[in-house]
């Protein structure tokens, strides 16, 4: 599964640039899980199996008018070790009107989370049996509804399933855990019109004279996860196309037909990539994937049929700043890790989700080269070592639906693990383990020993250290490396020392760490054991290194503090061999505030072959933060590559002086690509002057794909805490609510909501969100919810309460902002004062810091005596 992210103000934003905060973000309209948080205090482990459910097939009618389903699930199954009495199923507020049983039956009942079935007499182990229970349900969740009713175009009606973790079991009974594999087949009935697509391949499509309804009969002939379970229905545009004798199809709401095929133009050479690096082909009948209105998630891998939010469907505007590459790319390694070989619970869910994050990198690799991928994998340590997380990646204290495991250490963390494995292992040898563990655990559960186990067979080494350290306990090491050169002895002597605070949870490191020396010689590496707190390593050299680098292929997920001598630095830039190592010393310059670093990162924002050494050194200017930085900033915003110009505008951006603010006003003229139009109206928030004002309000009236450009003058809005804006917010929410996308809708009530939140007469606001609260589109409700926490207004906590009551999240939350926001104007008018403070103070050390940098020039280069 991979997360989209509701809030962020950068929606979904798939560029190699912004990688992380595309995967990095949330779900369930909240805040993803950190994997960091307090730990629910219970220990969860995979329940009992004990009857082993071999087929089920189901057969479904959705009644859209009512969005509820009526169903027949009929299920194979055999009991497990000891003769069974009882077959207790999951299964949510099903109302079962008949059961079925070739083992006579004592009595069922349907409780609110379970169905329970009775057998006169125990039914004896290994004796297959089948049951049929008929139902019908009204699923609040796992099973939605998107129709011209609720507000979603015509011509678009779909309906969509959503399995991971545990809600299948809101649409059908059946043991729900990933913890037991079994074939199915998914009937559904449909009026004309409507099309329906499930796992596996299409037996047959027939019409029934009597209801008028087309039964679609899908089946799914290998075995698979209940939560991998799919159907989606409706209308759809359809590309069918095919990968070798694999069929393959792309189906998307017709008006978004035109952006389908640059989407999912790289599937096919993905498929064969995949296939050939796993030497293993594609695992399952056909693979489809669909796009859906209002998916909570990023995509999701259902067995050959994955679901994808049409936040991933592209337009040429965006140029290089997004592509759907990753999260396709990410499902379609699923169908292999987390579909053929599964997670036994979600306490090891980095062996899903680390694996499809980890291959998707891989393809990456594949398609932009060894240095970019590098490069990410840096990114990727940037976002996981900001700060010690002490929690193991396998952990157990979690919540019983497993949610809290969907986090940056099952994805990211996960992912180094594999990376660090490889830059071990070398490719070759990588790519053997992880064929046999694929073969060896096909179509089974997997816990990490199997991966261990496997490693230890096809490699002849233990690995317990490795996983005890980087797995089973928490943290990364933080390395402090000093170096120094001696020229009577030919050696260099490199320091290595591990300064992380050392617990129950974060052990002392055991690590290889390469380093690698540059010089007249040519280039040598050497692998330093790192087993002590501080250990010192002396290398003789032909002549003194002009460069020396740390973990030079970024295998080590670790903070490493190295400062080279100026110098060393100096040669590091110049290298045109390595690019990374000129991403670290573009980042060392911009920690130093002197000219000559400044001149030195224009020369490369404006000359440099790397597209991302180049948005380095935007970031690193923007850093510096001096009015010489952010002038040369202002002469480098024309940049052919979309990434570097918007982290130009990005740098620009966090400057609070009226030049910058004027220059990016005047590139937002001749700007086309929306994600920078949506970045310099971002930037404009904290500029209080009128005519950033203006083209905010201007930009509420304008249209762009998925109400870009609405949602960034929003979040501006919002970010600026300006009460004035609250006004035209409501004028144009109030003029485009039809129109609106719903996530667009829910985020601008937030919005209003925030910025009324101290006027003394909130009627008009109060009355508007309340009938939003009742809004068929979940997203515009849950807004609305959210809004009514925000509004700070004590006449919504009864509304609130009773929909907290019925399990809705965003009121539980909204609640919880409620209590937060009705606060006395006093500290209100007090905080205003404080961050007018603020501002002034920030003003005058900017300038403090101007007149410093030039007295510290001029001593630099005052000429020696
Ligand atoms: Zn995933």
């Amino acid at each position: 599964m991979k997360f989209s992210c509701l809030l962020s103000l950068s929606t979904f934003l798939l560029s190699a640039l912004s990688l992380h905060a595309e995967e990095l973000t949330c779900s369930h309209g909240q805040l993803k899980p950190p994997q960091s948080g307090p730990d629910s205090g219970v220990r969860r482990y995979a329940p009992d199996c004990r009857a082993d459910l071999l087929h089920l097939a189901l057969d479904v009618t959705p009644d859209f008018k009512n969005r509820a389903v009526s169903g027949r699930a009929t299920i194979t199954f055999k009991p497990v070790g000891s003769p069974l009495e009882e077959l207790s199923l999951d299964g949510i507020d099903l109302e079962v009107s008949a059961v079925e049983s070739t083992a006579k039956l004592q009595g069922y009942q349907a409780t609110h989370d379970k169905v329970i079935l009775t057998f006169e007499q125990a039914l004896a182990v290994d004796s297959e049996q089948t049951v049929t229970i008929t139902y019908r349900a009204t699923p609040k969740d796992g099973f939605y509804f998107r129709t011209p009713e609720q507000g979603y175009r015509e011509g678009e009606t779909q309906l969509y399933t959503q399995g991971e973790t545990i809600l299948a079991r809101n649409w059908f009974p059946l043991l729900d855990s990933p913890n037991g594999k079994l074939t199915t087949e998914v009937t559904c009935r449909l009026p004309d019109g409507m099309k329906a697509w499930s796992n596996g391949r299409l037996l047959s499509q027939e019409k029934d004279a009597a209801t008028g309804l087309t039964a679609w009969h899908w089946k799914q002939e290998k075995p698979h996860s209940a939560y991998l379970i799919s159907l989606v229905a409706g209308q759809f545009s359809v590309i069918e196309d095919h990968y070798k004798d694999l069929p393959i199809a792309f189906m998307v709401p017709p008006s978004d037909a035109a952006m389908a095929r640059k989407s999912f133009a790289d599937t096919k050479d993905m498929l064969a990539f995949f296939e050939q690096e796993l030497d293993y082909p594609f695992p399952w009948e056909k693979y489809h994937q669909i796009v859906v209105r209002d998916f909570r998630w990023g995509g999701m891998e259902n067995t050959s049929i994955s679901t994808l939010s049409d936040r991933i469907l592209q337009t040429g505007d965006y140029e290089t700043l997004r592509s759907s590459v990753s999260v396709v790319g990410h499902e379609l390694a699923h169908q292999w890790f987390g579909n053929v070989v599964t997670c036994k619970d979600w306490s090891t869910l980095w062996l899903n989700e680390g694996f499809a994050t980890y291959y998707d990198a891989l393809y990456q690799e594949h398609l932009y080269g060894h240095e970019q991928f590098l490069y990410e994998r840096l990114r990727a340590a940037d976002s996981l070592t900001g700060e010690q997380n002490p929690r193991p990646v396998v952990f157990r204290k979690i919540n019983a639906d497993g949610y809290d495991q969907f986090g940056a250490l099952s994805y990211q963390k996960g992912s180094w693990v594999l990376q660090m494995l490889r830059s071990e292992l070398g490719p070759d040898l990588f790519r053997k383990v992880i064929q046999t563990y694929l073969k060896r655990y096909q179509f089974r559960n997997v816990v990490t020993e199997n991966l261990v186990s496997v490693l230890e067979e096809v490699t002849g080494r233990s690995w317990d250290r490795f996983f005890d350290q980087w797995i089973y306990h928490g943290g990364h090491p933080e390395l402090a490396v000093d170096y120094a050169w001696d020229e009577k002895s030919g050696t260099a002597r490199v320091n290595l020392s591990q300064t992380q605070k050392i617990s129950d949870e974060v052990l002392q490191f055991h690590l290889p760490v390469k380093v690698r020396f540059k010089g007249k010689f040519g280039t040598i590496d050497k692998v330093f054991l790192l087993e002590d707190l501080a250990q010192d390593f002396h290398v003789a050299l032909p002549s003194a290194p002009k460069i020396v680098r740390i973990d030079p292929d970024v295998g080590l997920l670790a903070t490493i503090h190295f400062s080279p001598p100026r110098e060393l630095l100096n040669a590091q830039l110049d290298d045109d061999s390595d690019p990374l190592g000129r991403v670290l010393a573009v980042r060392q310059l911009g920690e130093d505030p002197r000219a000559d670093g400044v001149g030195r990162l224009l020369k490369i924002l404006s000359g440099d072959g790397r597209w991302f050494v180049r948005a380095e050194a935007a970031k690193a200017l923007g850093k510096i933060g001096t009015g010489p930085a952010f002038a040369t900033l202002g002469q480098c915003l024309e940049q052919a590559d979309a990434r570097v110009r918007k982290a130009v505008v990005d740098a620009l951006g966090s400057d609070i002086r009226d030049e910058s603010l004027d220059l990016l006003l005047k590139h937002l003229s001749s700007e086309k690509n929306p994600d920078i139009r949506g970045a310099i109206l971002q930037a404009l928030s904290h500029h209080p002057k009128k005519s950033s004002g203006a083209k905010l309000v201007e930009a509420l009236e304008s249209n762009s794909l998925r109400d870009h450009l609405f949602g960034s003058a929003v979040a501006a809005m919002r970010m600026s805490d300006d009460p004035s804006y609250a006004a035209p917010l409501f004028d144009a929410i109030r003029k485009r609510q039809g129109e609106l996308e719903s996530q667009s809708l829910g985020r601008a009530l937030a919005a209003l909501a925030y910025l009324s939140r101290n006027q003394t007469d909130k009627n008009e606001v109060f009355d508007f969100l309340l009938k939003q609260l009742e809004s068929p589109r979940t997203p515009v409700a849950d807004g609305a919810a959210t809004a009514l926490g925000d509004l700070a207004d004590l006449r919504s906590r009864p509304v609130l309460i009773t929909l907290a009551n019925r399990d809705n999240e965003a009121a539980k939350n909204a609640l919880n902002d409620l209590a937060e926001g009705v606060k006395p104007a006093a500290a209100i008018v007090g905080l205003q004062d404080e961050v007018s403070k603020l501002q002034k103070s920030n003003s005058e050390m900017k300038t403090q810091l101007e007149t410093l940098t030039k007295r510290m020039e001029a001593v630099l280069n005052r000429p020696k005596k």
